[in-house]
C-alpha cells in the first residue's frame, strides 16, 4: 500500500510503497477514506524531542482518521466489512485505571494511532481492536476524519468548562485555527456564554466571526487582556481555552481568567507562564486538557449527524502531504487539510 513514510532525522514525508498490514486476533484494518493534517504532527516534524520511540521508523503519522472496515482479524467483532467508521486514536493498555475509566487517551501517547503506532497518512491503518471504533453511517469518512481530533479535543475542553459558562458569562477561545474553529462552534451550541475569539490571521478572524464569536480580536493590536476585560465585564471570563500554548498565549490565557473561572490549555506551543495570587489576584482553576475519550468522540459523531458542527475541509491528495505542513505551519490552512490516499 502506498503510505507517507518519515525517516528519523527527517523533517520531510517520502511517498513509499509498503505491504498492507494483516490483521491479527482481535484486530482490524480500516481503509483510509481520509486523515487530517494536524498541527501536533508539525511538532513532531521540527521539534527532535517530541519524536515517536526510536526503533519503528519509517513511522506513519495521522492520528485523525475515518474510512471503511477493510479485513476483521481472527475472533475481531460487532462491525462488518465495508461500514464506515471513525477510528478513535487514543489508544491505550486496556487494563490501567484510566483505560478501565474509558479514557483509554490518558494512558499513553506512546500507544496512539499515528503517533506511537502507525497512522492514517496511508491507504490502510491497522487498529488494534473494534473498541476503538465509532460507526459514522451516513456520513462521509472524508470530511468527518478531523473531527476525531480537531473537534474532540475542543468538545473535551468545552464540557470541562460549562459547568462554569452560565447566562451571562463570557468563554474567551485563543487560536481559531482546526481546533480552535470547532471550540467556537462548540461555545455556540453547548452554552448560553457570550465568545471572544483572539486570533492572528485576519482570514480566520473573519472564519470566528461567521461562527458567531461575539467579539473577535487580533492579539498585535492593542490591549487584547484589557479588551478582554472590558468585555467580560467585573467578574471577567468564566472560561479561557487556549488553542495555541505559547508563552504569550499562556500569559493571556492565566492574566484574563475571571473569579472562579477555568483556564483550560489545550496547545502545545511549550509556553508557560506564571500563576499566583499575586500576578493574578483571583481565585481559579487552571487545566490541561487532553484528546478526548470514545464516548465523547461517539458525542461528536452525534453532533457532526445532527449538522450542528462542520468544518472547511480541503481535500489533498497523499502525495501533496509537504505542501500541506508547509501551508499549515504558515497559517494558510482555514478549516482543516484532509490527507485523501
Ligand atoms: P492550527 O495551526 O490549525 O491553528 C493554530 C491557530 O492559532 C492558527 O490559526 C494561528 O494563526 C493561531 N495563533 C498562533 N499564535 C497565536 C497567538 N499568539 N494568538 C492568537 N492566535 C494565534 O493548529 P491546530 O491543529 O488547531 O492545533 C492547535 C494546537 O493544539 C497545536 O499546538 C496542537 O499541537 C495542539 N493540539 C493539542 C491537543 C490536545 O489534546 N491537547 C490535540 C490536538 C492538537
Ligand atoms: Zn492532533
Ligand atoms: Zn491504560
Amino acid at each position: 500500500m502506498r503510505a507517507a513514510l518519515l525517516q528519523a532525522g527527517e523533517s520531510r514525508f517520502e511517498l513509499g510503497e509498503i505491504p498492507t498490514p494483516e490483521p491479527g486476533p482481535g484486530q482490524v484494518r480500516v481503509r483510509i477514506g481520509g486523515a487530517g493534517a494536524c498541527h501536533s504532527d508539525l511538532h513532531i516534524l521540527h521539534d527532535p524531542g517530541r519524536r515517536p520511540a526510536a526503533g519503528a521508523e519509517p513511522w506513519i503519522l495521522g492520528h485523525e482518521n475515518a474510512g471503511w472496515v477493510d479485513a476483521l482479524g481472527p475472533g475481531a467483532s460487532g462491525f462488518e466489512v465495508g461500514q464506515p467508521v471513525a477510528v478513535f486514536g487514543g489508544w491505550g493498555c486496556g487494563h490501567c485505571p484510566v483505560c478501565l475509566a474509558g479514557e483509554e487517551q490518558l494512558c499513553d501517547p506512546g500507544r496512539w494511532g499515528g503517533i506511537g503506532a502507525p497512522g492514517g497518512y496511508a491507504e490502510a491503518q491497522l487498529v488494534p481492536a473494534t473498541r476503538h471504533l465509532v460507526p459514522i453511517d451516513g456520513l462521509d469518512p472524508a470530511e468527518f476524519a478531523p473531527l476525531t481530533d480537531a473537534a474532540l479535543t475542543p468538545y473535551r475542553a468545552v464540557r470541562k468548562a460549562m459547568p462554569h459558562l452560565v447566562a451571562g458569562t463570557t468563554a474567551v477561545v485563543i487560536g481559531v485555527g482546526g481546533l480552535g474553529q470547532f471550540g467556537v462552534q462548540l461555545l455556540e451550541v453547548l452554552t448560553p456564554a457570550r465568545v471572544v475569539a483572539v486570533e492572528l490571521s485576519d482570514a480566520k478572524r473573519k472564519l470566528a466571526a461567521e461562527l458567531g464569536a461575539d467579539l473577535v480580536l487580533d492579539p498585535a493590536e492593542g490591549d487584547t487582556g484589557a479588551e478582554i476585560r472590558r468585555f467580560a465585564g467585573r467578574e471577567g471570563p468564566a472560561a479561557v481555552l487556549d488553542f495555541v500554548g505559547a508563552d504569550a498565549t499562556i500569559a493571556l490565557t492565566l492574566g484574563t481568567v475571571g473569579r472562579k473561572g477555568l483556564a483550560v490549555i489545550v496547545g502545545l506551543g511549550r509556553g508557560s507562564a506564571p500563576f499566583s495570587f499575586v500576578t493574578n489576584g483571583v481565585e481559579a482553576a487552571v487545566t490541561t486538557s487532553n484528546w478526548g475519550s470514545r464516548t465523547e468522540l461517539a458525542e461528536v459523531v452525534e453532533l457532526a449527524r445532527a449538522g450542528t458542527i462542520s468544518t472547511r475541509v480541503e481535500r489533498r491528495d497523499l502525495t501533496e502531504i509537504n505542501e500541506v505542513f508547509d501551508r499549515l505551519a504558515s497559517g494558510e490552512i482555514e478549516g482543516r487539510a484532509v490527507l485523501i490516499p
